[in-house]
């Protein structure tokens, strides 16, 4: 019988985690798996915020995928995908085409702009390792800029954040840090420097832990963060964005860097691949495939399940797309051996928000945390990641050890 080809489309979280677990538990000669990736590393998502801003270099976020991968067991290939067409079983890439016989969705996120005018074009986007060194240099090309200037434009010196979710606030965490390095490298005087984040939302982090988000709201502040709550943002320009501030009543903030926090969707190519969809996410059956598609997974943040308790989606985050990942390697395998596949459940543990490099909060095995506690326990939520990919060695190269800072 002709051994089948699995093929894994993403090296993020979901798709690492699937082809780790199957170069673990399938033997060389039980199937071919690809996995393709447009960049031959892997980048951690969870870590953009900081390299965003400038608080961990853009190369300390990523590892070469050849670093994890066993070659004997899987081939993979540095190319961008370009197609899917689940109807003809074959996806096309910029260099070329694959068949398959099983196929893994794992291309992740997209910023979502929900049609605002102006965001796609003047916003800055915390989206991948590019995108996020883009940002960093971006504010500090506009430090270096008003500290040769003659005659000095203020407003460079304003950074609007939209959305205050988690990776907003994370964002504004870290921003909380490096701004008085910016200030001091560049010298800027402190108080020339208005950070603003824009929240639609009637509260910060919406849905989480009040007592929480006040303490984060207070941490930030502190830093001299500003917050404008129950403002959409409505329009973005090259000058900044026009918020909503009541019925008729807008305002427009000049800001010299805009960065677009609001939320995500799934991977794009989802859209034109013949599987039903919202927002490029793809709500999938109980064992994570494409509803109508036997052979076809999706995992990670191109996939939609409800959590039926609250009849609610699960929030797309890199923890559920590891169990995912692990998952959808246990229920192929199950496949191509004739057995029955398992139905997904999350094993939730909970979530925590870092607000820089030594403060979080966080509702960890049901306790709230918050401080320093917090921080270490992001790090070693951090760290795990690595370790469950590339064990101990990868989490000693890449890991975060600095708990006492
Ligand atoms: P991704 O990790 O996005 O990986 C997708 C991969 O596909 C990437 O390697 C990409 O390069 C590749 N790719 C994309 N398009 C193509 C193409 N056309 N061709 C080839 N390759 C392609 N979640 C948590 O659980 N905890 C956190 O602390 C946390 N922090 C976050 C902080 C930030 C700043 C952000 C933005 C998100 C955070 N999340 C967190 C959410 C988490 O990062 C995502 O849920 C997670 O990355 C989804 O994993 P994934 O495998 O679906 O996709
Ligand atoms: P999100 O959807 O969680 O938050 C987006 C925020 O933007 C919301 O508060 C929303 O009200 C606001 N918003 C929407 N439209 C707006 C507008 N026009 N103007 C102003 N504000 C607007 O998105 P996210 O923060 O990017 O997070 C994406 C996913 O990644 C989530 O599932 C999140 O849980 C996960 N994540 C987790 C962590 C963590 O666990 N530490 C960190 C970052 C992200």
């Amino acid at each position: 019988m002709k051994r089948p080809t699995i093929l894994v489309l993403g090296a993020g979280y979901g798709g690492l985690m699937t082809v780790v677990n199957l170069q673990k538990s399938l033997g060389a000669d039980e199937a071919d798996v690809i996995l393709i990736n447009k960049n031959d590393y892997h980048y951690e998502s969870t870590w953009l915020h900081e390299a965003a801003a400038g608080t961990l270099a853009p190369e300390q976020v990523r590892y070469d995928i050849a670093s994890v991968i066993n070659s004997n067991k899987v081939q993979f290939v540095k190319a961008e995908v370009t197609g899917i067409d689940v109807k003809n079983k074959n996806v096309t890439t910029n260099i070329g085409s694959h068949t398959y016989d099983y196929l893994v969705i794992a291309l992740g996120f997209e910023g979502e702009t929900f049609g605002i005018p102006g965001l796609d074009k003047y916003a800055l986007s915390i989206a991948n390792v590019k995108a996020a060194r883009q940002i960093r240099d971006h504010m500090e090309y506009q430090f270096a800029t008003w500290s040769l200037e003659e005659e000095k434009d203020d407003s460079r010196l304003t950074i609007v954040v939209g959305g205050a979710g988690f990776t907003g606030i994370e964002y504004l965490g870290e921003l909380g840090n490096r701004v008085p390095e910016l200030c001091k490298e560049y010298d800027v005087p402190a108080e020339k420097v208005r950070i603003l984040c824009v929240e639609a939302a009637p509260m910060v982090l919406p849905g989480f832990d009040p007592e929480l988000v006040e303490y984060a709201v207070r941490q930030l502040e502190s830093k001299g963060i500003e917050f404008s709550i129950g403002t959409p943002v409505v329009e973005a320009t090259p000058e900044g964005v026009k918020i909503k501030k009541g019925e008729d009543e807008f305002e427009f903030i000049k800001a010299g860097t805009v960065v677009w926090a609001a939320g995500v969707r799934g991977n794009r190519m989802i859209e034109e691949s013949g599987i039903e969809n919202m927002r490029a996410r793809v709500k999938v059956d109980k064992d994570l495939r494409a509803p109508g598609f036997e052979d076809v997974f999706v995992i990670g943040d191109c996939s939609l399940m409800i959590n039926e308790a609250i009849n609610r989606p699960y929030p797309p985050t890199a923890q559920i797309a590891m169990q995912q990942g692990d998952m959808c390697a246990n229920n192929i395998i199950a496949l191509i051996q004739g057995k029955q596949t398992a139905e997904f459940v999350p094993d939730l543990k909970g979530s925590v928000c870092s607000l820089g490099d030594s403060d979080a909060i966080g509702v960890v095995f049901d306790k709230k945390i918050t401080g320093t506690k917090a921080s270490f326990m992001k790090k070693m939520i951090d760290n795990r990641a690595l370790f469950m990919v590339g064990g101990v060695g990868l989490t000693i190269k890449k890991g975060k050890f600095n708990f006492l800072k």
